[in-house]
């Protein structure tokens, strides 16, 4: 057997390559945010290179102002085409662009050095025009050539070699921005296509999981079919075993009842030839006798009938003989053969039969045992001097399309059935617990056997009672119809 707690798909752990793989998968994870925050902050690192390249245009910006202001103090010296005020103008404009460059500096110490020499050089300029604004003779101009060009041949040098110097700086921090840029790219590709494995791996590694998983559910399922396929072989033999041992019962208890039958038949004749006197005077003694024996053995046989007709029931061997019976026919039989226990107990029995009743489709002798059995539990049932009651009448069903039926009422005054117990009423062996009505010998067989036998006629019985005052049973019996015949 198959134990109903477990389960096919199991809550199975993950396996250690699986664990292994999950770590691996973090951790890669982790190194790829990390070179990912690396990367962009190397980005910004790269931005702040590429900004250098401002102090380098300034430079080489404040590089052209000078040639321009060399050349222009060049005319102004020789050819005189140039007046000293457009110098100034082209002075101010070197100092603006000198100004622009100190802004973009920002903590370059060697161009901050170099860029002091040229204003240096340059407040030389400003002493050596202040002279010549003095004295603008062209012989003062021409002899001031020499000392205007030692001087911007100063400035040019510096400002060559400090543009050069910037320019090396800025390609060399450019290509290091640009080659770590790289190299970040290159790991996180690298590790991008690791972590993509691995999750395929992962995946591939679950699926064999779940695959082992649907094995097993196969197995279980298969396991579970053939258990159940067992069990069904094992239920159906057993099924054979009960139907034959219920067989054997049947037989057992007709054979019994039959062999019973006769020497209970032969006490109950000689009982009664005793009693008439066939054998000599009776006493009175020993007519109480006999008619203890009588009683016991009119229970004995009503026992033995009872279990003989349960078992022929149970085993579906009981047949009906059906016929035409005419209702009132039948309440005579019943009403006379239950005359002589009613009169000792001093009930009135009274039966109401409309004269032009139908007569109904049964089997006479079982009708006779319905009958019987409710008119006899009804009168022990009933204390003395309490009243039984037969009705018959005819219920038409044919507007509602049904059978019609003939309802025969069984009522009494007696005992009655207390609530607790009604629902049972109809079961084997059944007997209720109310200590007066155990009094009264019985089997608790005789209404299940009647509402069997009821049945089989195709009709219904129910009943109404109130405890202590009475008991009305109700049957039905479908009516004889011509095509019956
Ligand atoms: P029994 O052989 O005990 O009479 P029955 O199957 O005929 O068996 O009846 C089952 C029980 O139903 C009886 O033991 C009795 O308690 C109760 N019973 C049946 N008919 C009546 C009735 N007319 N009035 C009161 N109780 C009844």
């Amino acid at each position: 057997m198959i134990p109903s707690h477990e389960l096919a798909f199991s809550r199975r752990r993950l396996t250690p390559v699986q664990i292994g793989l999950l770590i691996f998968i973090a951790i890669l994870f982790l190194a790829n945010a990390t070179l990912a925050i690396g990367a962009f902050v190397n980005i910004n690192a790269t931005n702040d290179a590429f900004a250098g390249g401002y102090l380098v245009t300034d430079l080489s910006k404040i590089q052209r102002e000078i040639l321009r202001l060399h050349l222009d103090t060049q005319q102004y010296l020789l050819d005189d085409e140039m007046s000293i005020d457009a110098l100034r103008l082209r002075r101010s404009l070197l100092e603006t662009q000198i100004r622009q460059a100190i802004g973009e500096i920002s903590g370059n110490v060697q161009v901050l050095d170099s860029i002091n020499e040229m204003e240096a050089e340059l407040v030389q300029f400003d002493r050596l025009l202040a002279d010549l604004a003095i004295d603008p003779s062209p012989e003062r101009r021409q002899a001031a050539v020499p000392e205007f060009e030692v001087m911007f041949e100063r400035l040019e040098l510096e400002i060559i070699s400090t543009t050069n110097r910037e320019d090396a700086r800025l390609f060399e921090t450019i290509g290091n921005a640009l080659n770590s840029q790289r190299n970040y790219q290159t790991f996180l590709l690298t590790l991008s296509s690791l972590f993509l494995i691995s999750i395929i791996l992962l995946i591939l590694s679950f699926r064999q999981t779940i695959g082992l998983d649907f094995d097993r559910a196969y197995s279980l399922l298969s396991q579970e079919l053939s258990e159940r396929k067992r069990i069904e072989v094992e239920l159906v033999s057993a099924r054979n075993e009960a139907e034959k041992a219920n067989q054997a019962k049947s037989e057992f208890i007709s054979l019994v009842s039959h062999e019973l039958k006769v020497p209970m038949t032969s006490i109950q004749g000689y009982a009664d030839l005793l009693l008439d006197g066939a054998g000599g005077p009776v006493s009175e003694d020993q007519k109480r006798f006999l008619n203890t024996i009588r009683g016991s053995i009119s229970q004995m046989v009503r026992l033995v009938s009872d279990l003989s007709d349960i078992s022929r029931i149970e085993s579906g061997h009981l047949d009906l003989e059906f016929d035409r019976i005419p209702v009132g026919m039948l309440l005579d039989q019943v009403a006379s053969a239950n005359m002589a226990a009613i009169n000792e107990k001093n009930q009135d029995l009274v039966i109401e039969v409309p004269d032009e009743l139908p007569p109904i489709w049964g089997d006479q002798m079982r009708l006779v045992q319905i009958m019987n059995n409710l008119v006899s539990n009804a009168h022990k049932y009933t204390p003395e001097n309490g009243t039984i009651k037969i009705r018959a009448e005819e219920d038409d069903l044919s507007e509602a399309g049904e059978r019609s039926m003939i309802q025969i009422t069984v009522e009494d005054s007696g005992l009655g059935i207390h609530p607790d117990e009604q629902a049972q009423i109809f079961g084997k062996f059944y007997r209720a617990t109310d200590e007066e009505a155990r009094i009264n010998p019985g089997t608790g067989l005789g209404l299940s056997i009647t509402r069997y036998l009821v049945e089989m006629h195709e009709g219904h019985i129910w009943f109404e009672s109130i405890f202590r005052k009475g008991t009305q049973f109700h049957f039905t019996i479908p009516i004889f119809q011509q095509e019956n015949d």
